[in-house]
């Protein structure tokens, strides 16, 4: 069997390949133990992955990933792989936002310290009429306690019954503030509509971005496919340390309150000195040779009752440039943003098949696109790309293709069920992945700080 280790004894069988358990494998073979990695899909990656399309002979993302500065634990993980430059961060936060009246505004945040880098941002944004910038004031309440106590407590002393909309009323945040920036801000990051997603992971992203230093909120866009970023360079991280990684094969753990504990891997059985479970809610469970263990059940039941949000992006081939920014929000639209794929890119790296200039639209909290036929998804992007980018009006689209992520991120929701912590009730058994409770919304960053916390939490009984 492909990267199975040549022993079936390991210190740590980590199962799942997300930047979850990656990130947990790559810390414990960093520090002498021996890992193995099982994933049941083809590609490593997960959720944050890449593929071949041939008409284009380009590697594609399945679906547009931005990092930011406040990433502490990702570009940790990155450096620890040699690979956080293929990510490289802006040196403050500068964006352009553009509405389908073709109204094109840069929020630019001085260098200043925070909060006076986004209010001084904000009051002299063109986009926001006078009078509403002064509302953004508001804001620098919140961003000193966040100073003063970090983002985590801050946005735990927010009710966990308010949406995001009801949190921004409360803090006198008007329409226009909302439409240029809140709301993208929250779709973006939470990847929910800000009517139905909990305000506290809101409150955190903000405080996260916005408090410590103004290189917190400076976006790095991978400049290679995903898999390239982490999935590829984490794998061989871990082979070059003794490790395993082994593809297309799926775990079934049995746990022993003891902690002998196995994990089957095709015919093969493993006995490691601790698990590490990295794959995400909707498969915890059928994680299990047999039942779920009864210790476990709360944890089960929990992630039975997490509903799943979509992702739905569509690159279209244009056979002309027409945006020189990386990326443009979309203010008002159903599509949120606009990424130029030829951007960043370093020059001789470009895959293109002389098919076209190649932008990706990404429709956040996609729920009620998903159904709908690739030929009127791509209908929608093309006609708002070329409503809010006048450069896109005369240009043909060559292609489109459409990739659905229907389980991109879980539900954030007020009355979504609890999130489970890494340690769990079986000694030698942890949990990881973006849905466990790290307070973040399900990004790459909280996938990244549960593996690390899981390596950290098993590290301790071997
Ligand atoms: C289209 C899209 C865009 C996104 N954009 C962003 C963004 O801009 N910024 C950001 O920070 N985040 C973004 N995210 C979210 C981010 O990708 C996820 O939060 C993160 O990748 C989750 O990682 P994970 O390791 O927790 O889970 P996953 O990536 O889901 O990994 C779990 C793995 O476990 C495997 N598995 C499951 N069961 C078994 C089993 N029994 N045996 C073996 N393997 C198993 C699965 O195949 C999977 O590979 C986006 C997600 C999508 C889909």
């Amino acid at each position: 069997m492909a990267g199975f280790p040549s022993t079936d004894r390991c210190d740590v069988a980590v199962i799942g390949a997300g930047c979850a358990g990656l990130s947990a494998a790559v810390r414990l073979a960093a520090r002498g133990q021996s890992v193995t990695v099982i994933e049941e899909a083809p590609r490593l990656g997960g959720r944050a992955t890449a593929f071949d399309d041939r008409p284009s002979g380009r590697r594609l993302d399945n679906g547009q990933h931005a990092l930011f500065g406040c990433y502490r634990e990702t570009y940790e993980f990155l450096r620890a792989i040699g690979t956080a430059a293929r990510a490289p961060l802006d040196s403050t936060l500068s964006l352009v936002m553009a509405d389908s009246h073709g109204r094109t505004s840069t929020l630019t945040c001085p260098d200043w310290r925070p909060p006076f880098h986004l209010i001084g941002g904000l009051l002299s944004w063109e986009a926001i009429p006078v009078i509403d910038r002064v509302a953004a004031a508001r804001m620098a309440g919140l961003l000193w306690r966040v100073r003063r106590d970090g983002a985590a407590r801050t946005a735990a002393r927010v009710s966990s019954r308010l949406t995001v909309s009801e949190w921004l009323r409360q803090q006198g945040q008007p329409a226009s503030l909302c439409d240029w920036l809140w709301n993208p801000l929250a779709i973006a990051a939470l990847n929910q509509d800000p009517n139905a997603a909990a305000a506290q992971p809101f409150v955190r992203v903000v405080g996260e971005l916005f408090g410590p230093s103004p290189g917190a909120s400076s976006i790095g866009v991978p400049t290679v496919p995903l898999d390239e970023l982490y999935a590829a360079p984490a794998a061989r991280f871990v082979e070059a340390r003794g490790g395993g990684v082994i593809r297309r094969t799926t775990a079934r753990v049995e746990l022993d309150l003891s902690g002998r504990h196995r994990v089957a891997v095709g015919d093969r059985m493993l006995s490691p000195r601790a698990v590490i479970s990295a794959v995400p809610w909707h498969a915890f469970g059928r994680l299990w040779n047999g039942s779920v263990p009864a210790q476990l059940a709360a944890i089960a039941g929990n992630a039975s009752r997490m509903s799943a949000v979509p992702i739905v992006t569509v690159n279209l081939w244009l056979d002309r440039p027409v945006m020189t920014h990386r990326q443009i929000g979309l203010v008002g639209t159903e599509f949120h943003w606009v990424f130029n794929k030829d951007v960043g890119c370093p020059e001789g790296e470009r895959q293109d098949n002389d098919s076209g200039c190649l932008y990706s639209l990404v429709a956040s909290g996609a729920s009620s696109l998903l159904r709908l036929g690739n030929d009127e998804l791509a209908a929608r992007a093309e006609r708002e790309l070329r409503a809010c980018v006048p450069g896109a009006a005369g240009a043909v689209c060559l292609r489109a293709l459409v990739v659905r992520e229907a389980r991109a991120t879980f539900s954030l929701a007020p009355d979504a069920p609890p999130r489970p912590a890494t340690v769990t009730p079986i000694p030698g058994f942890f949990l990881a992945g973006d849905w466990t409770d790290t307070g973040l919304p399900g990004t790459v960053e909280s996938g990244v700080l549960s593996g690390h916390r899981a390596a950290d939490a098993a590290m301790i009984g071997l």
